[in-house]
């Protein structure tokens, strides 16, 4: 394995940077009043679309090395504005693979260029509400009316739920697994208010209502034999995660680094006590492991994607569980300095919590590492 980025690469992660500056400084957009609607985000997606970062792992890109330069353009992102990363993400890396690997060719001509571009925005709507979708049956559902298919549910936690042209939503038809491809002001179709969520407060996030929700059956999409539409969604989302996790935590390590090589204490940095040297050592330690499990996985998502899976809870459980213990230090570290809004450590802290609990949780993750090293499953 080759641990170093190509000069490509590099220069992708410094076109994002600078694609996205202008929109991210001072964490303006990780607060509730700039929340991401379609006005605010499609600028940034726009912007995001002069560089390869919206194509990555929908479309092979000439010299770049697929999820592996995805990871690492996903932590610059990521720390530059946590809030941002998600409200991309959701739209090009969620709904946008659940098109590239479901939609009908028509569908896809009308959809992926527009997406790529930033001109549409999508959502991907998996959660249920009141059960778990981790063994438990889709409640949403789809039944056939003439041409026509009538969805009824609820779906909670969808990211640009508010903002969205369309929004793929799971659940089952004709006794399987599928995905509806449902556009806005769809009669039926149902965004409750935003939700005042902890961390990521610049992302649209809301739960929607399919109450007999009318979609042309060619807007349903069935897996093929052997596909797990959960499961392939829970991997783009634990993808999407790590690479969070490494842009929170790098986020607070340099916050917490900054301050503590500037702010004084007895004249001297308070990085020359070891109390502050000692923390500061632990932060970047749990950093660089996080990032070189997240980038092995993503290796391994390139190489063998089998083996991928497994390594994916582990990074899953190490890099969120590691950021939440980086980002807890740095505010520590900085004293009251982090503890004010718009710090980026303070903004990191709070996204930390979030990012064990979706996707796969760190418990389900565990159990399912088990559960595979046991031979339960494959
Ligand atoms: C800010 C935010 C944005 C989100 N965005 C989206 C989105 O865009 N689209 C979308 O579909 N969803 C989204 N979600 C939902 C998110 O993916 C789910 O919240 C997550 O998968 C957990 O599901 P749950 O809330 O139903 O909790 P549950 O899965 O019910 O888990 C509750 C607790 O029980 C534990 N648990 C549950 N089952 C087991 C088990 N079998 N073994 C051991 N422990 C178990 C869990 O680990 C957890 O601690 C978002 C959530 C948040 C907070």
């Amino acid at each position: 394995m080759n641990y170093d980025f190509t000069r490509q690469e590099t220069a992708l992660f410094a076109d994002v940077t600078k694609a996205v500056k202008e929109f991210t400084e001072d964490g303006k957009l990780d607060c509730r009043k700039n929340a991401l609607d379609k006005k605010s985000l499609q600028p940034i997606l726009r912007s995001l679309a002069k560089t390869p970062y919206l194509k990555l792992g929908l479309e092979p890109e000439d010299g770049l090395n697929g999820h592996l330069s995805l990871m690492g353009a996903m932590e610059v992102l990521a720390a530059a504005s946590p809030s941002a990363y998600l409200a991309v993400e959701a739209s090009t890396r969620l709904f946008g693979r659940a098109v590239c690997q479901w939609a009908n060719p028509d569908q896809k001509k009308r959809l992926l260029p527009q997406l790529l571009a930033g001109e549409v925005i999508g959502a991907l709507a998996l959660s249920e509400a009141n059960v778990s979708v981790e063994n438990q049956p889709f409640v949403t559902s789809g039944k056939k009316d003439g041409s026509n298919v009538v969805i009824n549910g609820k779906k909670q936690y969808v990211i640009n739920a508010p903002s969205a042209d369309w929004i793929a939503a799971a659940g089952t038809y004709d006794d399987s697994m599928a995905l509806f491809f449902i556009e806005k002001n769809t009669p039926g179709l149902v965004v409750n208010p935003p939700l005042e969520t902890m961390g990521y407060e610049g992302a649209l996030i809301a739960g929607i209502s399919l109450e007999d929700c009318q979609i042309p059956e060619s807007q349903v999409v069935l897996p093929s034999a052997g596909q797990d539409i959960p499961a392939m969604i829970r991997m783009w989302e634990n993808q999407m995660i790590l690479g969070a996790s490494l842009g929170i935590s790098s986020a607070a390590f340099d916050a917490a680094c900054n301050f503590a090589k500037s702010h004084k204490s007895g004249s001297k940095p308070v990085i020359a006590y070891q109390e502050i040297g000692f923390k500061l050592a632990e932060m970047l330690t749990l950093l660089q492991t996080s990032q070189l499990l997240a980038y092995r996985t993503a290796w391994t998502l390139e190489t063998n994607p089998k083996e991928a899976r497994e390594l994916m809870w582990c990074a899953k459980v190490f890099c969120t569980e590691s950021a939440e213990q980086i980002c807890s230090q740095a505010l520590q570290v900085m004293g009251a300095a982090g503890c004010v809004e718009g710090n980026r450590a303070q903004t990191a802290y709070r996204c930390a919590k979030y990012n064990q609990v979706t996707g796969t949780s760190t418990e389900i993750a565990r159990v399912k590492i088990g559960d595979a090293e046991l031979g339960y499953r494959e």
